[in-house]
């Protein structure tokens, strides 16, 4: 008998770890299965996009995997079991080796798989992260707070990225003063690059227009990356044509440009088709060609060895508390039909949700100041609205969603990684972005018929949330403008908040499956 390797959509690199694991064998005495399943499919209402990119995409990397010899498997089926224990017995495995999966649903998924297969499973720690979960489990149990900017520090030495000896490039490890410009008129964006699609991702998309057609989002102009030589074109056109203005608009939003400066790799590093080492590699080697602000490079640097290690890190460490059904608020109201229509007269909140109807994609200040912002201060219930951005985000996994949208979106978690909430009036939106110069409401009233629901419900959030807001302690501001404020128009907010969700409630069954 010999060994076989299964791989998972999300484990698209050459040198992923159950591949790394049989290096010493040649690929012909190898077989490898990956399977397309209905079931994974089914289980949300996925962007129709996402579930085009990561079929796709697997189908490319299965071609790779044959033409450098490797008997493979490709299977279009309903669930793995099946098509799991076929090719054990036709290939008479004593082992199956899996990557370890980066997600906890699957995991026990595949342990649940154990006891129909004719042959073990021996899963092989993941490498698509820099750092391991046993490492920042270490780390993390050591320590009273675990906030961002020590892991990142940490992560800085440890990995040896933009470092003077002991010391930060520059003197100092956070550029971000620097950053957070609003939006300027004026500002030619690059295009990013389009693949137009070939034959293989043809044939997804017709599958997927055939059977998924009721999915969430649009089609039309597929144009991501589906390969990892692709995906290496994306990183480099960042790194030329974006890079070098990525710091100081981070934070902007502006109609009609979905994209700015940011770079799109996410997609691609949550599929494996990009390793992280290597994006931070090629920024940090670009910044030292010269051309490229330290502001810039390490401003997008922290984003990849710090956020996204960090959010995976807290999402291992977290989940077998009990994390992802935290519900700090108490919040209750479901998610409105027009999160999924994106029907809505609030041009910040339809414009973001159009883009993702386009795209699969917003940014991240979209993801946080409108969408979840909005999510937070209205009070609507953060398992809806972790399984709402899981359906519809093209770079979506449980691993990187828990975390983002429990923790920092939504305060849920009572502040394991955030000192306080992210709860913003639309004084925010309206000097980051532009979009309330279009909108039919004002972005400065709190209550009236023009007045901004981000500011009624902004200040409803505080109002109702008071007390539990004083005992975190960093509040202390905002919260003394409460104490200012006259009785009649603490009664106005409260009411008119209260009016808003009646006309909100959700009418239709517009819902994810996974929520019905
Ligand atoms: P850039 O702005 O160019 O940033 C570069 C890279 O940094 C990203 O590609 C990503 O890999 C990494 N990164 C930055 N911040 C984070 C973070 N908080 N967590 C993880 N990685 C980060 N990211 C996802 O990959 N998938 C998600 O489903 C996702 N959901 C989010 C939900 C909410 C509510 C919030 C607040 C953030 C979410 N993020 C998610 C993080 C971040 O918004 C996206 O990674 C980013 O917008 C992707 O676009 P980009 O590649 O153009 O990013």
């Amino acid at each position: 008998g010999s060994i076989g390797v299964w791989i998972l959509g999300d484990q698209l690199h050459p040198q992923q770890a159950a591949l790394a694991s049989l290096a010493a064998s040649v690929p012909e005495r190898i077989p490898v299965i990956l399977i397309e399943s209905s079931d994974w499919a089914n289980r949300r209402n996925y962007h129709q996009q996402k579930l085009v990119l990561v079929w796709s995409a697997m189908r490319h990397f299965a071609q790779e995997l044959q033409n450098q010899g490797y008997p493979v498997t490709y299977v279009e089926s309903d669930g793995f079991a099946e098509p799991l224990q076929a090719w054990a017995q036709q290939h008479q495995l004593q082992q199956i080796r899996l990557m370890q999966p980066a997600d906890l649903p699957f995991r026990s998924e595949v342990d649940k798989l154990g006891s129909q297969l004719p042959c073990p499973i021996l899963q092989i720690e993941n490498n698509h992260f820099l750092w391991t979960s046993r490492d920042f489990i270490n780390w993390a149990a050591k320590r009273k707070r675990l906030l961002m900017e020590d892991f990142y520090r940490e992560g800085r030495k440890r990995f040896r990225v933009l470092m003077d000896g002991s010391k930060p490039l520059g003197g100092r490890w956070n550029y971000d003063r620097e950053n957070r410009k609003p939006p300027k008129a004026g500002i030619r964006y690059p295009t990013p690059l389009h693949f137009l699609p070939d034959a293989l991702t043809q044939a997804v998309i017709h599958k997927v227009k055939q059977h998924y057609g009721q999915h969430f989002g649009s089609l039309a102009g597929f144009g991501w990356a589906v390969t990892r030589s692709q995906a290496l074109q994306v990183l480099e056109h960042f790194i030329k044509a974006r890079l070098p203005h990525f710091g100081p608009w981070q934070d902007a939003m502006q109609t009609g440009e979905d994209f700015l400066y940011h770079s799109l790799l996410s997609p691609y590093l949550n599929l494996g088709l990009l390793t992280p080492h290597e994006v931070v590699a090629a920024a940090e080697a670009a910044y030292h060609q010269g051309g490229i602000p330290i502001a810039s490079a390490e401003g997008f640097i922290r984003q990849i060895l710090g956020w996204r290690e960090y959010m995976r890190g807290l999402y291992e460490y977290l989940m077998p508390t009990g994390y992802s059904q935290q519900n700090f608020f108490n919040h209750t109201h479901p998610l409105p039909d027009f999160f999924w229509t994106t029907d809505t007269d609030l041009n910040c909140l339809r414009q973001t949700l159009q883009q993702i109807h386009r795209h699969g994609y917003a940014h991240h200040i979209q993801r946080l100041m409108i969408l979840s912002n909005f999510a937070l201060i209205s009070g609507i219930q953060p398992q809806a609205v972790e399984a709402w951005f899981h359906d519809v985000f093209i770079d979506s996994y449980d691993w990187v969603m828990q975390t983002n949208v429990i923790g920092m979106g939504l305060f849920a978690d009572g502040g394991m990684l955030a000192s306080k909430p992210y709860a913003a009036s639309a004084q925010y939106i309206h000097k980051m972005s532009d979009y309330c110069r279009n909108c039919r409401y004002n972005h400065s009233e709190k209550v009236g018929a023009q007045a901004c629901p981000f500011n009624t419900f902004y200040w409803d959030f505080l109002l109702r949330h008071r007390p539990r807001l004083a005992s975190l302690g960093r509040m202390g501001l905002v919260l003394a403008h409460l104490e200012r404020m006259k009785p009649e128009l603490i009664s106005q907010i409260q009411a008119q908040a209260t009016a808003w969700w009646e006309h909100l409630q959700p009418t239709s069954d517009q819902q994810s499956p996974s929520s019905a």
